[in-house]
């Protein structure tokens, strides 16, 4: 699933391709995509925000076009800005394919959504209540030293389902928790508030270094993630640990990387280095 590099590189890209333009039609391929054309038709984008993993197209009369892209949903945006037409092999069944469900027609392009499985979501809503809505601090944003040492020591549970946890902390997924824990070496199955001082530092110092690593390549495509324009990320070839069992570890030199599952999720780590 698209975690925080991976949605604020579609975000930037959005900005960069729709913001100023104006929608002129929706098109709706999909009646699970039931949206009401009302309070958007002839309106301008004049904003496209992030919260954790929801973006947001913001529209000039105060309502916004929230996207949750889930597992498997894709914007990719065509248009004079853009022409090229050569589309990663992950965009299943092409532009548009039977896999669109929704287009946003523009004045200056289209903005298609793609989304094989269907569990991604839009809605219309007024921006005011986004604003209102309480979202959990962020990397890279909002969050603290101070009230990430305060949640960890407040926590039996595992760092790692922890550090997953979008109610707690926003954006953070199963590829940069794994790399993170690994930088810290810390065990992904600690207690979190046995994390000492120092560990919890060093873990707060090394999410922001791989979510940093992360929008540097352009997002992880390992998966489904795509670019609004059409292309892959390459953080996928730069993980630490997330996808290297069997390798040996780049810290001791002496331990291969084992994998096993936490809280149903693929976990990586050194057992020698990771405590
Ligand atoms: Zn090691």
């Amino acid at each position: 699933m698209p975690e925080l590099p991976e949605v604020e590189t579609i975000r930037m890209q959005l900005e960069k391709y729709i913001l100023g333009a104006r929608i002129k039609k929706l098109e709706i391929r999909n009646k699970k995509y039931n949206l009401d054309p009302k309070h958007i038709i002839g309106q301008k984008i004049i904003g496209i925000r992030r919260f954790a993993k929801q973006l947001s197209i913001d529209l000039y009369n105060n309502y916004s076009i929230m996207i949750h892209v889930k597992m498997t949903g894709q914007l990719i945006y065509r248009g004079p800005k853009l022409k090229i037409n050569n589309l990663s092999k992950k965009v299943i069944g092409g532009l548009d394919g039977k896999h669109t469900h929704v287009v946003f027609h523009l004045d200056n392009g289209d903005l298609y959504y793609n989304d094989v499985r269907q569990f991604g979501w839009i809605k219309i809503v007024n921006s005011e209540k986004i604003l209102s809505d309480k979202h959990a601090p962020e990397p890279l944003k909002d969050l603290t030293l101070e009230y990430f040492s305060s949640l960890l020591s407040k926590s039996k549970r595992n760092i790692k389902v922890l550090l997953m946890d979008q109610s707690k902390i926003g954006g953070i997924g199963n590829i940069y928790a794994n790399d993170a824990l690994w930088l810290a070496k810390i065990n992904p199955k600690r207690s979190s508030n046995l994390l000492n001082n120092q560990e919890t530092k060093l873990l707060f110092d090394s999410i922001e270094k791989v979510l940093k690593s992360g929008l540097k390549f352009g997002g992880s495509s390992e998966s489904s993630f795509v670019t609004p324009d059409g292309k892959e990320g390459e953080y996928q070839n730069h993980t630490l640990v997330y996808g290297h069992q069997g390798e040996l570890c780049k810290y001791c030199k002496k331990t291969k990387f084992e994998k096993f599952f936490l809280g149903g999720r693929g976990t990586y780590w050194c057992k020698l280095c990771q405590i």
